[in-house]
């Protein structure tokens, strides 16, 4: 439905960004279809705008058709490779879906206030090898940084492998441009580390899933590089082995911890099923649990090899450790974070299963997943628990496979909900969060509504309402009114 469109509407967007740069007709499933083929929506208009100043005219345009009775809104999106479907359009066709792809210029690198100032569309890799070749580190690192943006990144407050050390995406942030639903820019490109100035306007805009504004810009804090990494691979017993494990970790290493992900044996099994060329480093049968650790040191390789092999002597004589293999080589280091990133990969080959991205406390892991666990076993037998992710954060990639020989969609349809139920309040029941880097799209709203504290909802109903009240930007995601309409009935 596009009641009142002007009839100029998509000539007009053809004036402001170029004729090349709307599309409304073909296939726009590049940017209607969510990363992992869940769902494909119907857009009205794909649109590349290549600066600010055209992100803001096309926010006009469209606030103004808004105001004319138009059933128009606006969908943000970065590189799509959100896990949450906040980034593509509903079925509806009456939303554009802004893409900031064309947006890539690093504008500029600080290396005295180690900053760089860079388009909301620049790809994170190429972020991350831009700040090396001026010999600095930016530390943002997940499976997806080949096709995810920055824009994006921050937007959903990424999380990602190095957080033990370096934070989420919002720590390494220290400015933001936003185009905001009326079209005018904030601009906040502050670069500052020290500015208390009223309210923090960019750690609200961070996370915000496109629903508060659209960023444009940042400036993001750079670190020296390492001098040297090493990589662990580390058996453990238990999960409680692995916690005791990172504790002595945290003690030994201080902040040269940089990564600290947890893999239990099945996840292990499913890599070694579906992708036998990476080789395991120690047999997955040989124990409950295993610890890819990563560990950086400012000197030289030869100490980031003395301190990590302390550590170990260490574990090994306090008993949380059965065995560990430590990588000779750069190589060797990569290929042990490639088994990791991996995991995903082997359990879509595997089949369908849900995705549950939580969080509690590192020390109330174990006993999370522990009760997770029992009470799955007692109502569903036969589901698969495949368990890893960032420890280090208190964040688990608590998936449950379908049973083998399951019907998929008769397992989606009729397992789906109960077996969320069981984990979301298992983890409500330790204090965590059901989304701990994902966030909430227009997947979670319902989740949200449930677990959220009531008073922080109406804060952020208020926010929205403040900030976006005609409900312009990405208005099904996060906290949209039919979610709450329909908590209502
Ligand atoms: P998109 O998917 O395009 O958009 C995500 C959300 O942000 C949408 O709501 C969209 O509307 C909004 N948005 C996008 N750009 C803007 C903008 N400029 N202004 C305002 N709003 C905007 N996530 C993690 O946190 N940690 C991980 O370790 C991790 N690993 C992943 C591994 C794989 C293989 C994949 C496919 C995804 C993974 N993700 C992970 C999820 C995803 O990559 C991140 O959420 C990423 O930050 C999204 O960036 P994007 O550019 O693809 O954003």
């Amino acid at each position: 439905m596009t009641s009142f469109l002007p009839a100029s509407f998509f000539e007009q967007l053809r004036t402001l960004v170029g004729h090349d740069h709307v599309h409304t007709e073909g296939d726009l499933s590049l940017w209607e279809q969510d990363w992992r083929g869940l769902a494909q929506g119907k857009a009205l208009a794909v649109v590349s705008p290549a600066s600010t100043s055209e992100v803001a005219a096309v926010v006009k345009l469209c606030a103004e058709a808004k105001a004319q009775g138009a059933a128009i809104s606006i969908v943000p999106q970065g590189g799509n490779t959100g896990l949450v479907l906040g980034s593509i359009p509903d079925g509806s066709g009456t939303q554009v879906v802004l893409s900031l792809r064309r947006m890539q210029t690093i504008r500029g690198i600080d290396p005295h206030n180690l900053s760089m100032t860079v388009d909301a569309g620049c790809i994170l890799q190429n972020l991350q090898e831009a700040a090396k070749s001026a010999g600095l580190l930016f530390p943002l690192s997940l499976a997806a940084q080949g096709s995810c943006v920055i824009g994006g990144n921050l937007a959903t407050n990424a999380g990602g492998t190095q957080v033990v050390r370096y934070g989420n995406a919002r720590e390494l942030c220290i400015g933001l441009e936003v185009v905001l639903a009326d079209g005018r820019i904030w601009n906040g490109l502050s670069g500052l580390r020290k500015d208390n100035t009223g309210y923090d306007l960019r750690n609200l805009i961070i996370g915000s899933e496109g629903t508060l504004g659209i960023i444009t810009g940042a400036t993001l804090k750079l670190y020296p590089q390492p001098a040297a990494r090493a990589c662990a691979w580390l058996a453990t017993p238990s999960l409680h082995h692995a916690v005791e494990l990172l504790a002595l970790s945290q003690k030994h290493l201080a902040s040269g911890l940089t990564g600290f992900e947890a893999m239990e044996q099945a996840a292990l099994q499913l890599v070694e099923k579906h992708m036998p060329q990476l080789r395991m480093p120690i047999a997955p049968t040989t124990a409950e649990v295993f610890v890819l650790l990563e560990y950086s040191d400012d000197e030289s390789e030869t100490r980031a090899q003395s301190r990590l092999e302390s550590l170990l002597e260490a574990a090994f004589e306090a008993g949380v450790l059965t065995d560990g293999a430590v990588a000779q080589s750069l190589d060797q280091s990569q290929r042990m974070w490639d088994i990791r990133e991996h995991i995903p990969l082997a359990q879509a080959q595997e089949g369908v299963h849900l995705k549950h991205d939580i969080s509690v406390t590192s020390s109330s892991i174990p006993a999370f997943v522990e009760r997770a666990k029992a009470q799955l076993q007692e109502s569903h037998p036969d589901a698969r628990v495949i368990n890893f992710g960032h420890l280090g954060d208190g964040n688990l990639h608590f998936n449950v496979q379908a049973p083998l020989g399951a019907d998929p969609k008769a397992f989606v349809k009729e397992l789906a909900q109960p077996i969320q139920a069981i984990i979301y309040d298992t983890v409500a029941f330790f204090g965590g969060s059901f989304s701990a880097e994902h966030g909430v799209g227009t997947l979670k709203p319902a989740e949200l509504l449930h677990y959220k504290d009531p008073v922080a909802l109406s804060l952020m109903r208020s926010i929205k309402q403040a900030l976006d009240p005609h409900s312009l930007l990405n208005p099904n995601a996060v906290l949209p009114p039919a979610a709450d309409a329909q908590a209502g009935e």
